[in-house]
Formats: structure tokens, sequence, C-alpha cells
């Protein structure tokens, strides 16, 4: 096949459009921020679950601090209500008696609840710690989420517009190469990790890299320009400079 030295040559320039726009391709898709947010989000989702745990544990605590308080209010209002009595000095030596003793078990009992509140007190104070803990972690990662998403806006942005501009290239180079030699480096390109051309450097083929033996060397040297070169290695159009 032939193809003049300057189609040969564009030829390479189209290469170099298409290898931009993989590399851009593949950085659409591979953009760190899609990773990033899809840990955030199985994060967000941990935290969800665990906050719902504790946010139940912390309404129980709450209801057992209140019956609590209640109890200790009622043994203290009975003790209150009973020294009342005493001192108001119209009971019997025998009501007194009784008085003093039930005072006596009362003042127990509520020194009782009065730790058991403590308990409860202090659990519920371990549960809002951490409740507050999960909600702060959320809102961290809902801010980083937000900053995440916007960095993941931009480089979409971006590297799309690389790609519409490397398209419009692609558009204009085209319809100037002649379509059979296109039609070959497409064909080349779509078997060979999107390259179809390349470019003999020195004595090797700038797409695979190998070198080309000495006698074909000699071989292409005594070859018209025109003449379309293949590396006998990875088949790729091989573009003399
Ligand atoms: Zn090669």
């Amino acid at each position: 096949m032939k193809a003049t030295p300057q189609h040969q040559s564009q030829l390479i320039d189209l290469q170099l459009i298409d290898t931009a726009l993989m590399s851009a391709r593949h950085r659409l898709a591979t953009l760190p921020e899609r990773e990033q947010i899809t840990a955030i989000h199985a994060r967000l989702a941990t935290s969800a679950a665990e906050l719902a745990i504790v946010e139940a544990e912390l309404a129980d605590a709450a209801i057992d601090l209140r019956r609590s308080e209640l109890e200790v209010e009622q043994v203290s209002d009975r003790i209150a209500k009973d020294e009342a009595r005493l001192a108001s000095g119209s009971a019997s030596p025998k009501e007194l008696e009784q008085l003093q003793h039930e005072v006596g078990t009362l003042s127990k009992r509520k020194s009782e609840l009065e730790d058991l509140e403590l308990e409860i007190m202090m659990r519920y104070d371990a549960v809002k710690t951490r409740v507050d803990e999960l909600r702060n972690d959320e809102i961290g990662l809902q801010k980083l989420e937000l900053e995440l998403n916007i960095r993941l806006e931009n480089g979409i942005t971006e590297i799309e517009k690389e790609i519409a501009e490397k398209e419009l290239e692609r558009r204009s180079l085209v319809p100037q190469i002649d379509p059979t030699l296109v039609e070959l480096y497409e064909k080349i390109r779509a078997s060979n990790a999107g390259v179809g051309a390349a470019l003999l450097l020195g004595n090797s083929c700038g797409g695979c890299h190998l070198a080309i033996n000495a006698i074909e060397i000699e071989r292409i040297k005594t070859l018209d320009v025109e003449e379309v070169l293949r590396c006998e290695e990875c088949r790729r159009i091989l573009v003399r400079i």
C-alpha cells in the first residue's frame, strides 16, 4: 500500500489525538473522587446504622432516668411528710417510734435509689457523648462529600471539554487523509490497544518499542517514501520521519 509522506505524517497526528482521547476517557472513568465518594457513602451508612442504635439507647436511658428521678422524688416526699409529722410533736410515743423507723428505712432506700440514678445518669451521658460524636462525624462526612462532588463535577467538565476539543480536531483531520490509509489504521488500532500507527525511531518501532533487525532496516532504506511500512512485530503502521 502507498500513501504520500504528508498523509503518513498526518496519520501520526491522528494517532496523537486518539492517544490523548484514550487517556482523557480513562481519566474520566477513573477520577479518584468517584472512589472517595463511594467510600464516604459506605462510612455514612455505617455511621447512620450505629446512630440509629445509640439514639434508641439514649431514648431508653432518658426514660430510665426520668423514672429514677420520680422514684427518688417519691421517697423524698414520704420522708418529708414523716419528718413533718415527727416535728409536729402531736404523735404518740408508739407512732413516733414507727415514724423514726420508717424514716430510717426510707433514707436507706433513698440513698440506694440515688446511687442507681447516678449510674443511669452516667450511662445517659456516655451514650449522649457517642450520639454527639456520630452526629459530628456525619456532618463532617457530608461536608467532605459536598467538596468531593464539586471537585468531581469540575474534573468531569474539564476532561469533557478536552475530549470535545480533541474530537473536533479529529473530525477536521480525518477527511484530509487518504481514506484507505485511515481504514487500515482503524483496523490495526482496534486490535492493538488503540495504537494503529507509530514512528520509526532510529531502528526501533515507536509502537512496540522492539528493535527492527538490520536486514529489514536496510530493506526499508531502499523502499519508496510512499510505501506504507508495517512493523514486523506488532503489525502497526510505521511512519518514517
Ligand atoms: Zn512494532
